[in-house]
């Protein structure tokens, strides 16, 4: 009989104990859930801001990542191959409900339609074109030009942005902080070259055309409430600068995405088209 009892007890004890721990994961993830709208009580309750990044397995596009999963953003997170992307993968086991990963090379239209018709009515507070190519300093020299590699850097980093940009505009409407944002480059601006000397043709070029197509959706969607900006990271070590000699003076990524998302959030209806350097001053175009 005492026996019995005993038993009874410890399997009583199991169930509590069952029971507390469940609860417990419960609130975990229920604060995890809601730390956006704690961020910001001027949401409306239960929504979650949301961005899309292209170019988010690695280099800046990750770190975009990192950090607005951190500010308890939802991130839909795209890349050419899901398969190999490691470090996204590390990510969504500690984010499981708010990472999203998804495959977009940004220079396959037919699969950013498809992708505009998966997340129909589902608002995207800013949309980040960041993907970016350089095309490589050997295409880019005066006489020995390769027109396939300008061609490609123009597809990813002038004509991509915009395809985006008109596919996911339904989305950047429908959401509360209405912002297309493109990662563009100091490089891009043309009053720079008479400080810094002539290089690199095509990429310059592809940055000054996509500053010049943001200009012009910032004035189109002003008055339907959509702020469109250009944010700068400054030369930052990731894959993208590997090729420079070492002494080269570079940003570390966490600090030219910290800046870049600071800047992010200073850009509004009132300062549409701003082209901020990562120090948060205008650059000259
Ligand atoms: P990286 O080279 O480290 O990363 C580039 C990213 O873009 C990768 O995720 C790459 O994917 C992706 N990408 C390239 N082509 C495509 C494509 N067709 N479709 C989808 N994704 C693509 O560069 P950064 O992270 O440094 O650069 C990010 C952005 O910042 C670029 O727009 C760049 O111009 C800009 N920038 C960078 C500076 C720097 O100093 N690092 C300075 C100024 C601007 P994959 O892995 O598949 O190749």
């Amino acid at each position: 009989m005492i026996n019995m009892l005993k038993l009874q007890i410890t399997y009583k004890q199991r169930l509590i104990t069952i029971c507390l721990f469940l609860l417990a994961l419960f609130f975990l993830n229920f604060s995890n859930h809601i730390s956006a709208e704690d961020a910001d009580p001027s949401l409306p309750e239960g929504y979650v801001l949301t961005t899309l990044i292209t170019g988010a397995n690695r280099g800046i596009g990750l770190e975009f990542t990192k950090q607005y999963l951190e500010k308890g953003w939802r991130v839909i997170a795209t890349c050419r191959k899901t398969g190999t992307a490691e470090d996204l993968r590390l990510l969504q086991k500690e984010y499981p409900d708010r990472l999203i990963i998804d495959r977009l090379d940004v220079r396959n239209h037919k699969r950013i339609d498809v992708l505009a018709r998966k997340y129909k009515n589902v608002p995207i507070d800013v949309l980040l074109n960041n993907a970016g190519i350089s095309g490589g300093t050997s295409n880019q020299i005066f006489g020995r030009f390769n027109y396939d590699a300008y061609n490609t850097v123009l597809e990813t980093n002038t004509i991509a942005p915009l395809k985006i940009a008109e596919a996911f505009y339904p989305n950047v409407r429908d959401s509360q902080q209405k912002k297309i944002i493109a990662v563009s480059s100091s490089e891009g601006s043309i009053d720079n070259v008479f400080k810094r000397g002539g290089r690199l043709f095509f990429y310059r070029s592809s940055k000054s055309a996509l500053n010049m197509l943001m200009v012009n959706l910032a004035y189109m969607l002003k008055d339907r409430g959509i702020a469109v900006g250009l944010v700068n990271p400054g030369a930052t070590g990731t894959d993208f600068m590997s090729g420079l000699p070492a002494f080269f003076p570079l940003r570390k990524t966490e600090d030219a995405v910290e800046d870049m998302i600071r800047n992010i959030d200073s850009i509004t209806i009132e300062n549409t088209g701003a082209y901020l350097n990562y120090n948060g001053k205008t650059i000259s175009w």
